[in-house]
């Protein structure tokens, strides 16, 4: 088959203060900067994405793969019409241009809004569909915090989402779509879709427990044969009438909509067990005192609400503030985002002191910079490869990054945000997160893949920031009629 194979991502909390931009999308960060044509091959290889996934297959199928454009965007809120209508264009004059395509494949993200577009995934999808017609089977993988709508069901040939969060099977997802496409063999797939009417927080969504642990072992046990079975939690800190938990599936014929039913009715049984479980930061410094944490096998206070994989500005000072005001022992925190400290500590030169006004630039939150005098324990240009599982073979480009000290308290600072999923954005810096007795992470749960096997403890924290953890907090103003917090009636 010829193939032609495009990738357009972006997670939109549309709570956030930042909007997606072209330059954003421009930009590399942990994945490759906008590419189009032949350059995407390279750009992606070998690295824990979709779209890697699915051309490493295709090739060793001997299929011919037609690159198109791929990009992606840390998430934020909406993108912005121009970046939406140009990355959109240069996919479809792409697409028109290639001449016998025998199928399209996306990499998909799902909960992409744009200014003018809150379905801006299904929009896309049926503009290509427009372009290629309808025998033409287009193929697209999603994340796990897709927000699916009919419209994207409808236009796409079959979609295939992965089945872990943190999302260790990114690459994995684009081989099972390739795989999918395979199967179908130019016959069109009987669709169902059920939406539930609750929204999940994100921290209840990891695969890594229940009742998300066996709930996806069975979708993996129902899937048919020629299709896919999914179930996407959602991405919950977005305001458009298609957020919240799907089931949706693909198959030969109408028995898919039983499995689909099937999912949905043992999801909403379990309902109760997504409720929020997150500690305030001086119940989070009491539990510390009740039970200090040792070198070895550090505690973890996930930052969620500023992971700017959900759409924080990665410079929130609350929790950091509070470590430093409490003395903590040998504590480590990170990533925070500030290019001017970063720039400031470069030029000041490691064992130099710095007086400095760090972190809270970004605004949005009550939070405000941290003033004091830090020392320079280390510099790193930001490049380098991650070695986790979640960003493996991620070729990172933070920008200047700088390891600051005071007393006992270490915070890795970068010039570009990223979510701190790694070991290696601390290994940059010289330092082996093990060897801490408490880590202050800015992530959510994409954390647990790397740093989950050295963890004494897991504190979900509630401090400030863009990505708010209980979705009862939000101002919804467009979601379905009916819709509800899990576990709150
Ligand atoms: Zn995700």
């Amino acid at each position: 088959m010829r193939i032609a194979v495009g990738g357009f991502q972006h997670e939109t909390n549309t709570f956030a203060p930042q909007q997606a931009t072209l330059a954003d999308f421009e930009a590399p960060d942990a994945w490759p900067g906008l590419v189009r044509g032949a350059a995407m091959l390279d750009a992606v290889r070998g690295i824990n994405l979709p779209a890697a996934g699915f051309i490493a297959e295709a090739l060793s199928a001997g299929h011919a793969v037609l690159p198109l454009t791929w990009c992606s965007a840390t998430p934020s809120a909406h993108v912005t019409r121009d970046a939406f209508e140009h990355i959109s264009a240069l996919l479809l004059d792409d697409l028109r241009s290639n001449h016998a395509i025998d199928a399209v494949y996306l990499d998909l993200h799902g909960a992409m809004v744009a200014e003018h577009i809150d379905d801006a995934d299904g929009e896309l999808l049926r503009r290509v569909r427009d372009a290629v017609g309808p025998q033409t089977p287009i193929v697209a993988s999603l994340d796990f915090h897709a927000n699916v709508s009919p419209l994207m069901v409808q236009s796409a040939s079959a979609l295939v989402a992965f089945r872990t969060y943190p999302h260790l099977d990114m690459a994995e997802t684009g081989a099972r779509a390739l795989r999918c496409l395979h199967d179908m063999a130019g016959r069109t797939l009987a669709a169902s879709l059920e939406s539930l009417p609750f929204l999940i927080p994100l921290t209840s969504q990891c695969t890594l427990m229940e009742p998300l642990s066996s709930v996806m072992q069975e979708i993996e046990a129902l899937s048919p044969a020629v299709g896919a079975l999914n179930f996407t939690p959602g991405f919950p800190a977005a305001d458009v009438a298609k957020c919240g938990p799907a089931i949706f599936g693909y198959g030969l014929d109408r028995s898919i909509a039983a499995s689909v039913a099937q999912v949905a009715q043992r999801i909403a049984r379990h309902e109760h067990r997504f409720a929020l479980d997150i500690l305030e930061v001086d119940a989070a410094m009491h539990a510390l005192q009740m039970q200090p944490a040792r070198r070895g096998s550090p505690v973890i206070l996930a930052d969620t609400q500023d992971n700017p994989g959900g759409g924080g500005t990665a410079d929130t000072t609350t929790l950091i503030k509070a470590l430093i005001t409490r003395r903590t022992p040998r504590t480590l925190a990170g990533l925070l985002c500030d290019p001017q400290a970063a720039a400031r500590a470069h030029a000041a030169g490691v064992g130099q002191m710095v007086d400095l006004s760090l972190g809270a630039h970004s605004g949005g939150t009550s939070d405000t910079p941290i003033h004091a005098r830090f020392t320079v324990m280390a510099l790193g240009d930001g490049c380098f490869t991650a070695s986790g599982p979640f960003y493996r073979g991620s070729r990172m480009e933070l920008g200047r990054m700088a390891l600051l000290r005071i007393d006992d308290v270490y915070i890795a600072v970068s010039s570009r945000k990223q979510q701190a999923a790694d070991r290696e954005m601390f290994r940059h810096l010289g330092v082996e997160p093990a060897d801490f007795a408490v880590l202050a992470l800015k992530s959510s749960v994409h954390f647990r893949a790397d740093f989950g096997a050295i963890a004494s403890r897991v504190l979900v924290i509630d401090a400030p920031g863009a990505n708010i953890a209980d979705p009862a907090r939000l101002l919804f103003r467009k979601l379905r009629p009916g819709m509800r917090v899990a576990g709150r009636r």
